[in-house]
C-alpha cells in the first residue's frame, strides 16, 4: 500500500507533519514528503485539509452489526451472592442500553443462583440469562470461558461489561479471545458516541498521565472491564424483567481443573469499595507503627484504612488496601489522605470520594489541589490529635 503527496495541492501547512504518529512525513522544499517508514495508517490523509494526500488502500468496511443487539452485564456471583459490581455495571448498561435502543440482559452463571435474578432485575436487568449446572458451581476458568462463549455464539449481543475483579480479570480476556474481539480493561467511562452509536471506552494511558479513549468499529460484541467502585448502582424497586434458562449441556469430563478445597483467607478485612470512610496513608506515614495511629483514627470514625503504592511497596499495608490506578477504586463519602502526595495514579482510585481532607508538611503537595479540606502539618502530630478530640466527644 502506497501513500503519495499531490505537491500541486500541498499547500505546506505541515498538519500531516504534526498528525502523523510514526514521524513519517517531513517538509522538503516547502511541501510535504512521505518518508519510508510510513506505516499507511492515513492519519495524514484524514487531517489534509487540500486533499493533497492519496493512498491506494482500500478502507476498510464496517461490518453489519444489525444483528447484534443488546447490553449485557455479567453477573458475577461467588457462593450465591452477587459481587457490588455486577449491580453497579448494570446501571452503565441501562444508560448505554438507552442511548442505543437496546435493552440490558444480566449474565447469572452457578449452580442455585435463580434467586440472585430478582436482584439483578431490580437494579436494571431487562433479562437474566440464566445457567444453572453443576459443572459451573465454583468458579473456574475453562467451564465459565465455554458458557460465555456459547451463550454470545447464541445470542449475538452488542456489548458485554465485566467487573475487573480477579475473576473477571481472569475471564474477560479469555471471553474476548475465544470470540475473537478487544478488550478494554479497567475503564473509568463508558458512553455512546452520539452519530456512530459505538461503545466509547474510556481508561487512563501511560501510567495515568492521560485518558485514552478507545473504540471498536470492526468487532461484536464490545467488551469492556471496570472495576468495582467506578459506577453507580441504581436500584429501581418493581422494576419488572424475565428470566431465560438456558441449557449448555456441560460435562464435568470436558473440565480439566476439579476443585478439591477451598481454602479462605484468615484475617478478612471490610470491603474497601463499600466504606463510607477511608484513612489513607503514604510515605510520609513513615512506618508500619505509623499505619497503627491511622487504624486508631479509622476504628474512631468507623472507617477502613487504606494507602499508596509506597505504602504496600514498604510493606506497611497489604496489597488489597492499595487506592488508585492499580489499586482499588473507592467512592467513600470521606476520605482522609495522610502523608500523600497525591500523584495522578493515586488520584485516579479516588475521584469519586465525597469529600476529601488532606494532611501533609508540604502546602504545595498536589493532593492539596483535590481536597474539599487540607491541613499543613505534621501527621505526627495531627492524627494523634484527630484521635483525642474524637474519643473525647
Ligand atoms: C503505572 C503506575 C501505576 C501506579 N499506580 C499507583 C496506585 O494505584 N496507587 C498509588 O498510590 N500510586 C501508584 N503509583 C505510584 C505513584 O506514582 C506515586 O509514586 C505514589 O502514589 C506516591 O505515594 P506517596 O504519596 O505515599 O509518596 P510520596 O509521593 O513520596 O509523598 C509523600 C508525601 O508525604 C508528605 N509527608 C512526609 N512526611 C510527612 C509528615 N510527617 N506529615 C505530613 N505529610 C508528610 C510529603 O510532603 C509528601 O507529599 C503508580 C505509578 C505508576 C507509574
Amino acid at each position: 500500500m502506497t501513500v503519495w503527496i499531490d505537491a500541486d495541492l500541498c499547500n505546506g501547512c505541515k498538519r500531516c507533519v504534526k498528525t502523523c504518529p510514526y514521524e513519517g512525513v517531513e517538509m522538503r522544499d516547502g511541501k510535504a514528503h512521505i518518508l519510508e517508514r510510513c506505516t499507511s495508517c492515513g492519519a495524514c490523509i484524514e487531517s489534509c485539509k487540500q486533499k493533497a494526500i492519496s493512498s491506494d488502500a482500500k478502507p476498510r468496511e464496517i461490518p453489519d452489526f444489525s444483528d447484534r443487539k443488546g447490553v449485557w452485564v455479567y453477573a458475577e456471583q461467588r457462593e450465591g451472592t452477587l459481587h457490588p459490581v455486577a449491580l453497579e455495571l448494570l446501571g452503565k448498561a441501562g444508560e448505554l442500553a438507552e442511548a442505543l435502543n437496546q435493552e440490558v440482559s444480566a449474565v447469572l452463571l452457578g449452580d442455585g443462583v435463580a434467586h440472585l435474578a430478582e436482584t439483578v432485575i431490580r437494579y436494571g436487568a431487562d433479562h437474566v440469562i440464566l445457567v444453572e449446572d453443576p459443572c459451573l458451581e465454583q468458579y473456574r476458568t475453562v467451564p465459565y470461558t465455554d458458557a460465555m462463549e456459547m451463550l454470545i455464539r447464541r445470542f449475538n449481543p452488542n456489548i458485554l461489561l465485566m467487573g475487573a475483579t480477579h475473576i473477571g480479570r481472569d475471564l474477560a480476556p479469555r471471553i474476548s479471545r475465544r470470540v475473537a474481539v478487544g478488550l478494554t480493561a479497567d475503564c473509568t467511562e463508558l458512553t455512546i458516541d452520539p452519530h456512530e452509536k459505538i461503545l466509547l471506552q474510556t481508561r487512563p494511558a501511560f501510567g495515568g498521565n492521560v485518558m485514552a479513549t478507545i473504540a471498536n468499529r470492526y468487532s461484536r460484541p464490545q467488551m469492556a472491564t471496570v472495576r468495582p467502585g467506578v459506577m453507580e448502582q441504581k436500584e429501581t424497586p418493581g422494576k419488572k424483567g424475565d428470566i431465560i434458562p438456558e441449557n449448555l449441556s456441560m460435562s464435568e469430563q470436558d473440565i480439566p481443573t476439579k476443585v478439591l478445597e477451598i481454602v479462605r483467607e484468615a484475617k478478612k478485612r471490610g470491603d474497601l469499595s463499600k466504606a463510607k470512610i477511608i484513612v489513607a496513608g503514604g510515605r510520609g506515614v513513615g512506618d508500619a507503627d505509623g499505619f497503627k495511629v491511622l487504624e486508631n483514627l479509622a476504628a474512631a470514625l468507623g472507617g477502613e484504612t487504606a494507602g499508596t503504592r509506597v505504602a504496600v511497596e514498604e510493606g506497611w499495608i497489604p496489597a488489597d488496601r492499595q487506592v488508585g490506578q492499580t489499586g482499588q477504586s473507592v467512592r467513600p463519602e470521606l476520605y482522609i489522605a495522610c502523608g500523600i502526595s497525591g500523584a495522578i495514579q493515586h488520584r485516579a482510585g479516588i475521584v469519586n470520594a465525597r469529600y476529601i481532607v488532606a494532611i501533609n508538611k508540604d502546602e504545595r503537595a498536589p493532593i492539596f489541589q483535590v481536597a474539599d479540606w487540607g491541613i499543613v502539618g505534621d501527621l505526627h502530630d495531627l492524627v494523634p490529635e484527630m484521635i483525642r478530640q474524637l474519643e473525647s466527644a
